[in-house]
């Protein structure tokens, strides 16, 4: 009888752990409602409360720059690319299509300006549209790279945005931040602040559940 309750208790209480919100590793776990209102909660239209996207939660809040390179857009690429950061549970948080000035992408591009290839990269760049995204999320910058694949797409795995679409590397698609400081600083030079949206995602706990 003892054992039988044991059974039936432990799944349960498991269970009850999983229900309660998301683990992100040993230390960090993020609550799916607040236990308390020192928290920061907020309840949304949806009548769901959830764990504030402002709370202290470590790299939550990172931000990314994606970028639909004037090839991705030409070739209709560019739902196809949104809807993978999406799924992957990012949000987005920022969204523009311009045609870029050959000044701002020398400035976006200051690493490479003694490259040989450098004068083509901002021909190529200037050419067309781009879609300049700002996506934010645990670990974006990281695992947007990962996502986007290697710069060269003979070099990209399949399943990369790169490695799926890609077809020089002059024509691989997309751009993404290298780390979370490049990230910052391209954001700042992509993006006004106020065209920045800072929105509570109605389903953040169920999407990051495990
Ligand atoms: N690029 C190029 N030829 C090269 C290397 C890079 O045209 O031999 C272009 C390519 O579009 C690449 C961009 O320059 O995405 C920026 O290069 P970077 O090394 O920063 O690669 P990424 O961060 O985009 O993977
Ligand atoms: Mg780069």
């Amino acid at each position: 009888m003892v054992l039988f309750q044991l059974c039936l208790l432990r799944p349960l209480l498991l269970g009850q752990r999983n229900l309660c919100g998301l683990w992100l590793g040993r230390e960090s776990f993020i609550p799916a409602r607040c236990p308390t209102k020192t928290h920061h909660c907020h309840s949304n239209n949806f009548g769901f409360g959830h764990y504030s996207t402002s709370s202290a939660i470590t790299g939550v809040r990172e931000r990314t720059l994606i970028a639909v390179k004037p090839d991705g857009v030409q070739r209709r690429l560019v739902g196809q690319i949104v809807q993978r950061f999406e799924q992957r549970g990012f949000k987005l948080v920022g969204l523009k299509m311009l045609k870029a000035s050959e000044d701002l992408l020398s400035q976006h591009y200051q690493e490479l300006k003694k490259k040989d290839f450098f004068p083509y990269l901002l021909c190529y760049m200037s050419s067309s549209p781009l879609v300049i995204m700002v996506w934010e999320g645990h670990n974006v910058v990281q695992t947007s790279r990962m996502m986007v694949g290697s710069t060269n797409p003979a070099e990209a795995h399949p399943g990369t945005v790169r490695g799926d679409f890609g077809i020089h590397v002059s024509r691989n698609v997309v751009h993404a931040s290298d780390s979370v400081e490049g990230a910052q600083r391209e954001i700042q030079l992509w993006f006004n602040h106020t065209e920045l949206i800072d929105w509570d995602c109605c389903d953040h706990s169920s999407t990051t559940r495990s």
